[in-house]
């Protein structure tokens, strides 16, 4: 359910959630205001949080007009996530080589000037396979004793329907690189469920006691994985087997 209310001339989207606590959030580029509120949030309620975070709201649309207008060469801001976290995202042309900086809530991306977006798309993507890759060849190594079984590929790429999925014969797993930016442990709970194909390749009940053996909170990371707001996110799906 979404609704819109307006306090001090300042249009807030309130859309309720499966979340424990609200969530107030103020995105570029134009500073909108978007309130998640928990299931059964009276809308009263959500106005009256709204009212409190006033001047909260008020400060950060102005830092972010201040951001846009003396940030030199910038030419894309948006709010993104990495591993949980909520950051907003600044893309700057500049003449030098393409880099990356992650602060404590914001990320700087440079890219040489005339980069177009499918090119600043990749660049992020490569980014994104890199942090990854560090993370899953160590989550690897940790589970592969611990399941016995052996990886003998893992790849990362854009998945559009499903988190990760998993070629058991040949010892292959597949994790979609959006991964990065949910928590840490929730990237660890698909790659756990994959490696369990490796043992069991159907979600038999053979499979649901292994899961439940060695993650025993999966159901919960299940649940987690496809109900956190992310922008731009598909509803994907952990259900990953194709014969
Ligand atoms: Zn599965």
């Amino acid at each position: 359910m979404n609704a819109s209310i307006q306090i001090g001339g300042i249009s807030i989207a309130v859309i309720w959630k499966n979340i424990n606590g609200a969530q107030l959030y103020v995105d570029p580029p134009d500073g909108s205001v978007t309130l998640y509120v928990p299931e059964k949030t009276p809308l009263e309620s959500a106005r009256v949080y709204a009212v409190k975070k006033l001047g909260w709201i008020l400060v950060q649309q102005e830092k972010l007009r201040q951001h846009i207008m003396n940030t030199e060469g910038l030419i894309d801001i948006k709010s993104d996530y990495l591993w949980g976290d909520r950051y907003i995202m600044s893309v700057l042309e500049c003449d030098a080589r393409p880099s990356v900086t992650v602060g404590c809530e914001e990320i700087t991306i440079t890219v040489r000037p005339g980069t177009d977006h499918a090119r600043r798309r990749t660049f992020i993507h490569e980014w994104h396979k890199k942090l990854m890759d560090k993370f899953i060849s160590g989550l690897i190594r940790e589970w592969e004793p611990r399941l016995d079984v052996k990886v003998t590929a893992y790849v990362l790429q854009r998945m559009r329907n499903r988190w990760g999925n998993c070629y058991h014969k040949a010892g292959h797993i597949f994790l979609n690189t959006n991964l990065v930016k949910k928590p840490r442990e929730l990237t660890e709970y698909v790659v756990v469920h994959e490696m369990i194909h490796l043992i069991e390749p159907t979600h038999n009940q053979g499979f649901v006691s292994l899961i439940t053996e060695h993650f025993p909170t999966w159901r919960e990371a299940r649940a987690r994985l496809n109900d956190l707001n992310l922008q731009n996110d598909l509803p994907l799906q952990d259900e990953d087997w194709r014969e």
